[in-house]
């Protein structure tokens, strides 16, 4: 059986280029560059639906921010470049208008799913967004896509249970707190600890309605392709199974691969296409396998491109029971 490239939608801007452009940091326009640039050299950028979507309206990301904080990184962006949390976030003239596309891409992306037109989503999206706080920019994050993509689908589509899985190396700490004390998004995460942003111990499980609905596997350096299977096997798809969730979120960073200058992991690219699958089985008879993916962070430039790649395929295959 061939993939099935009609039923993926794949969000991406020009403008997600335009921030940091010129500047020396790892978050840089290269690496969705790099992206494009191997999906159309292995001839899966023809097979694709490739959209933009409008900026996410104010009040969608009021959902998960303050007011002030979305003023202070619209005027931070007007007088730009600005540095924020510490000289680790940076802002351009753009970078407001492109994190408010990317929120926006992955609120089209849920309508587009819960409307049936489409089976999966993947937004290749800039800034990046899980460490961004409610009133606080944080490790290259301004915006919170994810986030404000799991409220929309709760007060827009009315949803009761969606269920966001953070495969970054990094731990999710924005998205974390945002749903800690609520029990209608379920949160998991899969990241290297010891290490940035030095959240996401074992022991940080939700609190109130919300106790038992965060899940972290905090992990040493080194974890490789078994190690991740062996804990989706064990733990991450029978809490999935328990928790019945409408939607599945991926926060899909790419920086737990082995050679990502950034994490110190061992995955391999097509790590991230057999995770893929077997989501996708675990979420096909709950929801039909309906799965929106968001890019967080990765990178390395060409085993971003391969990993995203390997991603995007297995979201495509037909799904084995
Ligand atoms: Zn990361």
């Amino acid at each position: 059986m061939k993939n099935d490239w009609s039923r993926l939608r794949f969000y991406y801007d020009p403008i997600f280029l335009t921030h940091l452009e010129g500047f020396q940091h790892p978050e840089n326009p290269a690496r969705l560059e790099i992206i494009v640039e191997h999906l159309k050299e292995t001839a899966i950028w023809a097979k694709l639906d490739v959209q933009q979507a409008p900026a996410a309206d104010k009040k969608w990301v009021l959902t998960n921010h303050s007011e002030e904080y979305y003023h202070q990184l619209k005027a931070a962006s007007e007088k730009a470049p600005a540095l924020l949390d510490g000289g680790d976030t940076i802002l351009t003239a753009n970078s407001f208008e492109a994190a408010a596309r990317g929120a926006g891409c992955a609120m089209a992306a849920v309508d587009a799913l819960l409307a049936d037109t489409i089976d999966s989503a993947f937004c290749a999206v800039r800034p990046p967004g899980h460490h961004a706080e409610f009133d606080e920019a944080m490790g290259f994050c301004l915006f919170n896509n994810v986030a404000i993509a799991a409220r929309y689908a709760l007060q827009a589509h009315e949803l009761e249970r969606v269920f966001i899985f953070d495969w970054d190396v990094h731990h999710g700490n924005g998205t974390q707190n945002s749903f800690y004390h609520s029990s209608d998004v379920f949160f998991a995460s899969i990241h290297q600890s010891p290490h940035y942003p030095g959240t996401g111990l074992a022991g940080e499980r939700g609190s109130g309605t919300g106790e038992g609905y965060t899940l972290n596997f905090p992990l040493p350096a080194g974890a490789n392709d078994a190690v991740y299977m062996r804990i989706l096997e064990e733990h991450l798809l029978p809490a999935i199974r328990d928790y019945e969730p409408q939607l599945l979120i991926i926060s899909a960073g790419f920086d737990a691969h082995e050679d990502d200058p950034l994490g110190g992991m061992e995955l391999s690219s097509e790590a991230f296409g057999e995770m893929t699958r077997r989501l996708r089985s675990t979420m096909k008879p709950l929801n039909g396998a309906k799965v929106l993916s968001v890019l967080e962070g990765g990178y390395h430039h060409n085993n971003l491109a391969h990993s995203v790649a390997a991603h995007l395929r297995a979201l495509t295959e037909p799904i084995s029971a």
